[in-house]
């Protein structure tokens, strides 16, 4: 079983992105575990108003996110997940950009603490001696980490074996063996004037895997230039 453990500021955010679909059957299948803890509550606890942030220094305009708080969230879950020596990545456009090497690197982890920053972020000193990783997965600036931790578990959770059944196995996805996925057809095989090509409709195996080899390949060099230089690259 993998864990991920979430600290945010709005856990209520996570409960439609976990409640239906492939992360619903991991979770009930027990391949995951999702605990979501809200860093408001590793407030003060002498401070009614539960203060998580505050101006930063050097008069920047905006709020950061306390390092107290923090620290004591981040510990309390590297405590629960001690025997699984947990990695805490931030989520952060600074960071490393989220792609498929990055996504099998993570899997490979017995327990993520995935921290959400908010406001203008955290405090640089949280960076400095609790975080292990800090992903990104965009470069563009979004208002929280709670979208880029959905699409962080959901791109993990698809890899691990047993989450994805035979019929949606992620071997023919893009990125999987380095190319962009073959395109797929389904019924009717006539749709206003366009046909699927016959090879698929051949039943012959061989000659299907084939057409959808070279298509991966075409498709890639075509939208992908990037990536089919890497391929071949590794092919040599
Ligand atoms: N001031 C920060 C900067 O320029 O680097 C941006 C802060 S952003 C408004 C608030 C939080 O959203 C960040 O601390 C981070 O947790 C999250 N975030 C924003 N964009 C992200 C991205 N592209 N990938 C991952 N997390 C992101």
């Amino acid at each position: 079983m993998m864990f991920f453990d979430i600290l945010t500021l709005f856990p209520s955010m996570f409960q439609g992105a976990f409640s239906d679909s492939i992360i619903k059957r991991a979770l009930d299948k027990g391949l995951i575990s999702i605990d979501i803890h809200n860093i408001r509550d590793y407030a003060d606890e002498n401070d009614r108003h539960k203060t998580v942030d505050d101006y930063p220094y050097g008069g920047d305009a905006g709020m950061l996110m306390k390092p107290e708080p923090l620290a004591r969230a981040i510990k309390d879950a590297e405590e629960r997940y001690r025997e699984h020596n947990p990695a805490v990545v931030f989520l952060s456009p600074q960071g490393e950009l989220l792609n498929h090497s990055v996504v099998e690197s993570l899997m490979k982890e017995k327990s993520l603490i995935l921290l959400c920053g908010r406001y203008k972020g955290i405090d640089e000193r949280i960076r400095q001696k609790y975080v292990d990783r800090e992903i990104s997965i965009g470069d563009y600036v979004l208002s929280g980490g709670e979208i880029p931790a959905m699409v962080l578990v959901d791109a993990v959770t698809r890899l691990i074996p047993g989450v994805l059944g035979n019929r949606d196995s992620a071997e023919g996805d893009s990125f999987y063996s380095g190319l962009l996925s073959h395109p797929e057809y389904t019924r009717p095989e006539e749709f206003e004037g366009l046909n699927v090509p016959p090879v698929l409709l051949s039943g012959h195996h061989a000659n299907i895997l084939k057409w959808q080899q070279e298509m991966a390949e075409e498709i890639t060099k075509n939208k992908r230039p990037d990536l089919w230089d890497r391929y071949i690259e590794k092919r040599k």
